[in-house]
């Protein structure tokens, strides 16, 4: 059973309350992306209590920006990793079986223009689907050219020899890190956005805590705690900084940032309901095409960047890629004028430290674990897709080390997440139908029936702000429009427009004045394609 809504709104100071208590958690997690979220949920369902503090809002950092993909991952196949494809479609069953009103299989087509591909792609996919056994989505098949042009009405009819159909799994990100924030506080977690993390607190050479700073009253405040999580993706080094002892050497960083970038344009450039892939671009990299929320996403990129910018922005040569690649798969060929909207995440690529005498495990997955001399414990790496047994690794290395004391996993593998409910396609416009079995309680809010925004049946109601703020912890208009509903990352300039009017039910829902203009000029960076 899925945990229910909480009878009541809860506004900000309850959350507050639980942190401001003398007291000693078990487990205090730094970071509310999907790895914190996913260590939070897991460690209160084995009933620890546990803190999770987040600088900015839940999924504001790289956990927002994915390709939405619940995948397992078939390009590890063709590296002969059989291992990871084989867990990552384990996990791709837990999601999509416990989240089924945020994730759903989606069904890929890979056009082939060259007589070698359809044999060759074929043949991976069906060892894919072999793997995936009972969690299989969707058989594989082989297309005709037929049948690839009616799947994919978009697709570039000229020089198409057939194509290869194949299953994965779609999902919002944003707001599945919601529903695992949530189900984590309806399990007894305090969970908090805009608190960041600003110290931590040394007793002898162990961490004992952290500092956090409320963003909104400036209040600062320290939890104590047995064990601390820094699941703060790619900023980890900056907590690790704060671990070292300040007479010791500057440390090298542990991570390096990639960054992937993703345009969005109207449906009408792909319509229908399946993904394109393209595994092999001229250059060698992927792209892909993907019906999401009503509009069609292109991606992604794989760029290194010097820095940690919270928001990224686009290089032109990465458009460029994209776009030239779509041109040449698609029929109608976007231009920069029908981008709606431009986002970027950053990935890690992580060089776990070896040389200074930490307990270093690298693991044989995408994602490392690190239990610092202090304790602490870091987290980074990976993909959404695995962040439930990311989680369960992170408890056992805390266990491993004496931090907590030992009980059984597993208790997330069938674990329904708030709001599950069946779902819809992820590629139809955002709608009630996201909020799962809390659509009734939505649609008993004022302003149900006023729309503010219009998509098909769906779009983003009056009632939804009002929900945001009441059962979603949304505190700025950001919250609200790029991450409780995704229209930041649908429509840039809709998002825009919108800004005055969410930012006024904002205020209306939380009690003092709620500013647009900080959102007006994020949006603006979403709409500006280099
Ligand atoms: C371009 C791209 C596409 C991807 N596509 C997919 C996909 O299709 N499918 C898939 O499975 N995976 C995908 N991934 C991977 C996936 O998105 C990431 O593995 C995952 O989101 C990482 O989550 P995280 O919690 O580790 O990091 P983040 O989401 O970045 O979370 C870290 C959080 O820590 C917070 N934080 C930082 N400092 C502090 C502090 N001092 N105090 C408190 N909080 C702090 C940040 O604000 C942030 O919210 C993609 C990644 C990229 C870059």
């Amino acid at each position: 059973m899925s945990p229910s809504t909480p009878s009541t709104p809860l506004p900000r100071e309850r959350l507050l309350a639980p942190l401001r208590q003398p007291r000693r958690w078990d487990l205090v997690v730094v970071g509310g992306g999907a790895t914190g979220l996913g260590v939070a949920l897991d460690a209160a369902l084995r009933g620890f209590s546990v803190a999770l503090v987040e600088a900015d809002d839940f999924a504001k950092g790289t956990s927002s920006r994915a390709t939405k993909l619940v995948h397992g991952g078939v390009r590890y196949l063709a590296q002969g990793n059989v291992s990871l494809v084989h867990e990552a479609l384990r996990e791709r069953g837990a999601l999509l079986a416990n989240a089924p009103h945020l994730a759903q299989p989606l069904p890929l087509v890979t056009p082939a223009y060259r007589w070698w591909e359809q044999g060759f792609y074929g043949i991976g996919l069906k060892a894919y689907d072999a793997l995936s056994g009972s969690r299989s989505v969707g058989a594989t098949e082989w297309l005709s050219v037929a049948r690839t042009r009616e799947l994919l009405p978009g697709v570039q009819p000229a020089g198409l020899r057939g194509g290869i159909l194949y299953w994965d799994g779609q999902f919002d990100d944003a707001r599945l890190a919601l529903a695992l924030a949530r189900t984590a506080q309806a399990h007894g977690a305090a969970v908090l956005n805009h608190c960041p993390v600003v110290g931590l607190l040394r007793d002898g050479g162990h961490v004992g805590g952290v500092r956090v700073r409320d963003a909104e009253s400036g209040e600062a405040f320290d939890l104590e705690a047995r064990c601390v999580v820094n699941a703060t993706g790619v900023w980890v080094d900056a907590l690790r900084d704060m671990d070292r002892d300040p007479a010791a050497p500057s440390r090298p960083p542990m991570v390096a940032p990639s960054q992937g970038v993703h345009l969005v344009v109207d449906r009408a450039f792909l319509p229908g309901t399946h993904a394109l892939l393209v595994p092999k671009t001229r250059d060698g990299r992927v792209l892909f095409a993907l019906p999401w929320l009503g509009k069609t996403i292109l991606g992604t990129t794989d760029t290194p960047r010097d820095d940690l910018a919270r928001e990224p922005t686009p290089f032109r040569e990465e458009v460029d890629f994209i776009l030239g690649e779509a041109a040449g798969v698609l029929v109608r060929a976007p231009q920069r004028a029908d981008v709606r909207s431009v986002w970027v995440g950053l990935r890690p690529l992580v060089k776990p430290p070896s040389d200074d005498g930490e307990n270093t495990k690298a693991l044989s997955r995408e994602h490392t674990v690190i239990v610092g001399r202090s304790g602490l414990v870091t987290v980074t790496g990976g993909k959404w897709t695995t962040y439930r047994a990311m989680a369960e690794d992170v408890l056992q290395r805390a266990m491993q080390r004496g931090l907590l004391e030992q009980r059984p996993a597993g208790v997330t593998v069938r674990h329904p997440l708030i709001g599950a409910a069946p779902g819809r396609p992820l590629g139809e416009p955002p709608g009630e139908h996201l909020y799962g079995s809390e659509a009734a309680l939505l649609r008993s809010l004022p302003g149900a029936g006023r729309w503010l925004w219009r998509d098909g049946s769906g779009g983003l109601s009056e009632a939804m702000v009002r929900f945001a703020a009441r059962y979603e912890m949304a505190r700025r208009v950001e919250d609200v429009l790029a991450r409780r509903s995704r229209l930041l990352f649908l429509d840039a300039a809709e998002a825009a427009r919108q800004a005055d009017g969410v930012a006024a039910l904002l205020a209306d829902e939380l009690g003092h004045p709620v500013d647009a203009n900080a959102f007006k000029t994020l949006a603006a960076q979403y709409a500006q394609v280099p």
